[in-house]
Parts: structure tokens; sequence; C-alpha cells
């Protein structure tokens, strides 16, 4: 077995008996390699590039679920607005209402996360609580129609701290706990994406739905 075939078989063994699913963090891989990994099976990819993912999404098989969980600028939504699955990434009201307008002229509803803040570095983008809830009861956000909220997405601080790492997981899924009641026609939470290489194992006890493998699937990255 090839190596991302057998860290595909090995992840998957871990999610049995959870709710979670694998997103293949694909990011700064060459197609082959995304290739080898659909051809084991995998459908889920996550790319943190608009321009990088719809290459990939135009040179690989159509049924592909394409994610995006990079921090995303406005002028880069029209690129993956026609065919993205799931933005994990958005962290402004801005933001969301460009993801509105351009999943309107495409005449689709494109489904989103809130990135939450929960790590200790200032460096990490996202809301915090109380952005949040403003945002979730904001009048801006009834009109918006061509989004849909469907959980949030953290990333905890990058430690060796165990026990850190899984007390921000426990922040961000009481968070999703108390939002989940709420619902709104574009609001309805069932996904908590949290966890990567180093973490998962934590974000699977923590709850997540989501996980967000690169490197122990594709092997280390030389850049971000
Ligand atoms: C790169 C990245 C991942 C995957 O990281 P690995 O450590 O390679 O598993 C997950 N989430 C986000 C937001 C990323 O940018």
């Amino acid at each position: 077995m090839s190596d991302i075939k057998s860290a595909l078989a090995e992840i998957k063994s871990e999610l049995d008996g959870t709710n979670a699913r694998l997103v293949a963090v694909s990011k700064t891989k060459p197609i082959s390699m995304l290739q080898e990994a659909y051809d084991a099976g995998q459908r889920h990819f996550g790319e943190n590039k608009a321009q990088e993912m719809t290459e990939k999404f135009e040179a690989l098989p159509d049924d592909i679920f394409w994610h995006m969980i990079g921090h995303l600028q406005r002028n880069k939504v029209k690129f993956i607005a026609p065919y993205v699955y799931l933005i994990h990434s958005v962290d402004s009201l801005r933001l969301l209402k460009e993801i509105n307008k351009e999943a309107k002229k495409n005449d689709r509803v494109i489904n989103c996360l809130l990135q939450v803040h929960i790590a200790e570095e200032t460096t990490k983008f996202g809301f915090d609580k109380g952005e949040l809830l403003s945002l979730i009861n904001s009048k801006e956000l009834d009109e918006l129609k061509n989004v849909k909220i469907v959980g949030l997405m953290g990333m905890a601080t990058y430690t060796d701290d165990t026990s850190k790492i899984r007390s921000e997981f426990q922040v961000l899924n009481s968070i999703f706990s108390e939002l989940k009641t709420e619902q709104k026609h574009n609001l309805e939470l069932s996904e908590l994406s949290m966890g990567m290489s180093s973490d998962y194992a934590i974000a699977l006890e923590e709850g997540s739905t989501l996980i967000r493998v690169g490197s122990n699937i594709f092997g280390e990255r030389n850049y971000a």
C-alpha cells in the first residue's frame, strides 16, 4: 500500500464509532497526490488558497467535495463560489456578505462555518464569543439568503501541552452547544470543525465532526 493510502486507512479506522468525517488537507501538494488519495476513496479535500483550489478542482474528478479552510480574501470568493462545498474560515460579516453575493450570482446556497478564535496566539483569525453572538443575532444576517451557517471551526494553540489543547476544544464545543439551539432560515449548526494532524485525536474526543488533516496523510509541507 502507498503511504497516502495507508495513512488514509489508519485515520479512517480512528473515525469508526465517531460522527466525524475526514477532510484531507492537500494544500501545496501536487495533483498526482490528490489523485492517489481519490483513488483510495477520499472525496473531501481541503485547501487554503482560492486559486490553487480552483486549479485542482478543474483538474480532478467532479465528485470531489472542496473545503476552503484558509483565510479567504473577499476578492477571491468569486473563484470558488461556483463549486465550493463548505467554507470553514468565515471570520467577518463583510466576508459572509461577499460569499452571499457570489453565491447568488451562481444561483446557489453556500454552506459556511464561522471561525472562532480559541487559541492563545493573537495571529489566528476568528470571532470571539461576543462577536459571534452579535453576528448571529444581527438583522443583517437574516437578509443573507444565499449562505447557510452550518457550524463552527477553530484551531487550538500550537503546543505540546495537551491539556491546554483539550480545554480550548472544550471551549469551542460549549459555544457550539449553546448556539445549536438557535435556528434561523440560514443558521442551523451541526458541524464542528476542529483537529489537525497534531491534535485530531483530542479533537475527536471533544466532539469534532470534521477533522482537517494534512501532513499525516501527504507528508510535511515545505511552506504553510
Ligand atoms: C494546514 C491546515 C490544516 C492541516 O494541518 P496539518 O498539520 O498538516 O494536518 C488544518 N487546518 C487548517 C486551517 C490549515 O491551514
